[in-house]
């Protein structure tokens, strides 16, 4: 109601103002005029050519108060003289209203201009204003102070009013100029006072008017058909009484008096109930437009200028923001909500796609969060700034559910993709499947290419699409939740892929099915994999199952877990027997200690490491196995591999073939003998002969009774030589002799002594020069004392023989012994030949290799190597640098105090 009031002194306006100061002032100009023809008593001026009818001082004094009232209300300055220049109009008009009902002849009217004023009287009192005269100033007076109520509908109150107005004084003038000779004397008004009238009602209506005069002659959009049918109402029903009055005249039923009361009551009454009736309806379309107001203002709604100023703030907003009307109006409207633009990711484009409609992220008052919809529009009213509607709609919990949703979305996406995973919707009744983005390409197809149930029945292999359709059914036919599925599918290349996946249904009221919703997933890698493991399965079971070694199996705690046919063979259970017993029962010692120690055995060994037990078979044999164990750690614990070989042949075969050896040692040992026999023969030959004849020579001295004393030195003589040649054969049987081997401690020097005497007998021609060089640290030796000797003889012999093709003089061997780490003692024999021939180093001890020709067998050294190695020491040759070869070996020493 404010703009109502603003706008009637719109400064904005002037054109406006101008009109209706104008009009105002042409009022008054014809008042002033009717009150000059008093003051100068130019009859004329009185009455506009009506003599009958003058225009009353009073009246037209009446007339120029309002006309100064209407200009104080134009202007802005004047508003308080408003009120003061009414009161003379309103008490002048009550008066003669009252005057007029109550018959009397007040002095008052004949105050100004007495004798013009009595010469004019006719029928009428003299000097009173007439009844419409009355009713035209009471209305505009009621008009004028309505301009400062600020109350709902004054502005239509005052549109009714000067409407009112407007229609007395017309129909006063009308009235007039039929009266003029209809009635006589009788006066109803002045022409004047008419005129004044109908110029201060209209710039009422006009100023009160927004659009102008439009509005009066309804060329605004019709605010009602009531407006359309008062107009014509309210400016014709004043005319009745007068008529009414003219009529009852005539036919002299009324006296003068009563017919003015009649004129003045009937008008007033008329008016009254027009404005009534009006009023009623405008104040039931003003609660109407009231109520709309309030519903208006729930919305959340905000006018602001064009540049953003708030001019006004709906209790929605206020709800919305938490500011109130009274601190939002005037301030920025994104100011004042610290308003930003952000462009989300939407799911769908804006509502409508307005380029006026923007969504913002704002802040209330308490400087929470909101996100709204905002939606501007423009609001362009002729005369008035333009104004921007705001529309919000709080989106916060739409466009959090948004968030949520799309969050959700993206985790659902993110895990089928993490799993390969593609998930599909089929809406049975149209026949439509709906993938995740992402599935189709999973399964090797274009995004789009299995939209439909006949789509995807055409990708999948015909007996597979049968199958999975079947399993539809029989789900279907038990209302089944869920089904599997497994079928293979071609692809965009035509390759075909095994794809695997689950679905829920959903079913009608009816039972029928709607829709399912699944998942589904790429198998054909898996499935490809799968094959190789199951056919690297069967490869390795055969392998198992064809290898001679026995494979057993025994979880952690060792049970059996696995037996292989080799197993079978060898132990004589059959596997369903031992699955689940205990390992140990398969060995000897019939206990997990068995198991255990052997566990540990190779958990603390190299792999691959092989340990020997002894197994029992089924029927109680014992059997000595060899073992290679294997440990496989798994997430459930550990499983333990056992290969198990049945080495009791091969054991047999070397214990036959260690008496081989010894058999050949002793054939190589005869040999040797056998090759010395002759020296033997002359070696013992010696020590016989001196005893013959020492005993000749004895007995030829006591056949002659000689020196007793000689004889007994003879015979002593003839006993060493004796005792001498029972050593050397007592060496040579030892030497050959065939026998256990026994390990002694046994003095290493003696030995080397005894070795080098029985190889030198018989050389005494030979002119060998035989050095010893004995570490006095490497003296005792833990040996078997015959087969070292005959390494030591070997050794020699072939040194003595390489010696053979030296100069005499040159023929030298050195027998040395020197104390080692380790406990060990080495014993070296060099000799000053030729060395040992290149090729035949290479492989010095294969056997059978010789340069000796038919004199030699070429197995000595290899039997000196084993003799050595099976004594825990080594043999190595080499030729020296000086010339000359070199044999050495190693010993296990034996400290003296041990
Ligand atoms: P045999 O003596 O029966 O040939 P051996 O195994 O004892 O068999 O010797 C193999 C070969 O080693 C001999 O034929 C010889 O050529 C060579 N050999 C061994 N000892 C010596 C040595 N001290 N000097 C040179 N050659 C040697």
């Amino acid at each position: 109601m404010e703009g109502i009031t603003g706008a009637f002194l719109e400064r904005r306006v002037p054109p406006r103002f101008r009109v209706a100061a104008g009009l105002s002032c042409l009022a008054g100009l014809v008042s002033l005029i009717s009150y000059a023809g008093w003051l100068f008593d130019v009859p004329a001026l009185r009455d506009f050519g009506h003599t009958s009818y003058p225009a009353w001082p009073l009246t037209a004094l009446c007339f120029l108060f309002l006309t100064a009232a209407m200009l104080c209300r134009l202007t802005d300055k004047g508003q308080r003289y408003l009120i003061p220049f009414l009161i003379p109009p309103v008490a002048i008009a009550l008066l003669a209203m009252f005057d007029a009902i109550a018959g009397l002849q007040s002095d008052l009217w004949t105050r100004f201009f007495p004798d013009l004023v009595s010469a004019s009287a006719g029928t009428n009192v003299p000097g009173r204003p007439g009844s419409l005269s009355v009713v035209t100033i009471l209305l505009l007076a009621t008009g004028l102070a309505a301009t400062r109520s600020k109350r709902p509908l004054a502005r239509e109150t005052i549109l009714l009013i000067g409407s009112a107005a407007i229609g007395v004084s017309i129909t006063g003038a009308a009235l007039l100029l039929i009266a003029d000779q209809a009635a006589g004397q009788h006066r109803i008004g002045a022409l004047p006072s008419c005129i004044s009238g109908a110029l201060l009602a209209f710039v009422l209506i006009y100023a009160q008017s927004r659009e102008g005069p439009g509005w009066f002659f309804g060329q605004r959009e019709p605010q009602t058909a009531m407006q359309r049918a008062f107009l014509p109402l309210i400016v014709t029903l004043p005319m009745v009484p007068v008529l009414l009055e003219l009529v009852l005249r005539r036919m002299d039923l009324l006296a003068q008096t009563e017919a003015e009361v009649m004129i003045v009551t009937g008008n007033m009454l008329i008016v009254a109930s027009l404005i009534l009736w009006a009023m009623s309806q405008l104040g039931r379309q003003r609660e109407t437009a009231v109520e709309l107001s309030h519903a208006l203002d729930t919305a959340d709604l905000i006018l602001a200028t064009g540049t953003g100023t708030i001019t006004h703030w709906s209790l929605g907003a206020q709800r919305l923001y938490g500011w109130t009307p009274r601190e939002a109006i005037g301030s920025n409207r994104y100011l004042l909500t610290r308003a930003r633009c952000e462009m989300r990711s939407k799911v769908g484009p804006p509502i409508g796609g307005k380029p006026d409609e923007h969504e913002l992220i704002e802040h209330r008052r308490d400087g929470s969060e909101i996100c709204v919809l905002e939606r501007l529009e423009n609001i362009l009213t002729p005369g008035r700034a333009p104004m921007v509607v705001h529309k919000v709609a709080d989106i916060t919990d739409r466009v959090r559910a948004e968030e949520a949703m799309r969050s959700s979305e993206e985790r659902l996406l993110a895990a089928t993709e993490a799993h390969d995973v593609g998930v599909f919707e089929w809406e049975v009744d149209s026949g439509t499947i709906h993938w995740s983005p992402g599935a189709e390409q999973r399964l090797g197809r274009w995004t789009g290419a299995i939209s439909s149930f006949e789509d995807w029945a055409d990708a999948v292999v015909p007996e597979d699409r049968d199958a999975v359709l079947e399993t539809i059914a029989d789900a279907v036919a038990n209302r089944g939740e869920r089904f599997s599925f497994r079928y293979r599918l071609f692809s965009e290349s035509g390759s075909v892929r095994a794809v695997e996946g689950s679905a829920r249904c959903f079913y009608d009221v009816e039972g029928n099915l709607l829709r399912t919703v699944g998942a589904v997933q790429d198998t054909t890698e898996r499935e490809a994999q799968e094959t190789e493991l199951r056919a690297r399965e069967a490869e390795l079971r055969s392998i198992i199952e064809t290898v001679p070694d026995a494979l057993v199996t025994a979880s952690e705690d060792g049970l059996i877990l696995k037996f292989s046919a080799a197993s079978e063979r060898l132990w004589g259970y059959d596997a369903a027997m031992v699955l689940g017993q205990p390992l140990h029962m398969l060995f000897c010692r019939d206990d997990q200690e068995e198991f255990d120690a052997l566990v540990r055995s190779f958990e603390t060994g190299d792999s691959g490491e092989t340990v020997l037990r002894n197994a029992r078979s089924r029927e109680g044999r014992d059997f000595p196995v060899e073992i290679r164990l294997g440990r496989a750690q798994t997430e459930t614990g550990a499983t333990y591999s056992l290969f198990l070989r049945d080495i009791s042949q091969r054991i047999s075969d070397e214990e036959r073939f260690g008496e081989l050896n010894a058999e050949l040692a002793h054939v190589s040992r005869q040999s040797a003998m056998s090759e010395l026999a002759a020296d033997l023969a002359h070696e013992l030959n010696q020590p016989l002969a001196a005893t013959a004849n020492f005993l000749a020579a004895g007995r030829m001295l006591l056949e002659r009774d000689g020196d007793r004393q000689r004889v007994v030195e003879f015979l002593q003589m003839a006993n060493e030589q004796t005792v001498r040649a029972g050593e050397i054969i007592r060496r040579l049987r030892n030497f050959i002799a065939k026998r256990e081997v026994e390990m002694h401690l046994e003095p290493l020097d003696q030995l080397i002594r005894d070795a080098v005497a029985l190889v030198l007998v018989g050389t005494g021609q030979f002119d060998l020069r035989l050095n010893y060089d004995f570490d006095p640290r490497a003296r005792v030796v833990f040996v078997d004392r015959v087969q070292i000797q005959q390494v030591l003889v070997n050794l020699l012999r072939n040194a003595i023989e390489a010696l053979r093709g030296r100069p005499v003089g040159e023929r030298q061997i050195t027998v040395a012994t020197a104390q080692r780490e380790e406990g060990m003692v080495e014993v070296s024999l060099t000799d000053t030949g030729p060395g040992i021939p290149e090729p035949v180093l290479k492989q010095i001890y294969t056997r059978f290799s010789t340069t000796k020709g038919d004199s030699g067998m070429g197995i000595g050294l290899s039997i000196c190597k084993r003799i050595v190695e099976a004594h825990g020491g080594t043999l190595t040759a080499e030729n020296r640098r000086e010339g000359g070869a070199c044999f050495r070996f190693t010993l296990t020493a034996i400290e003296e105090m041990e």
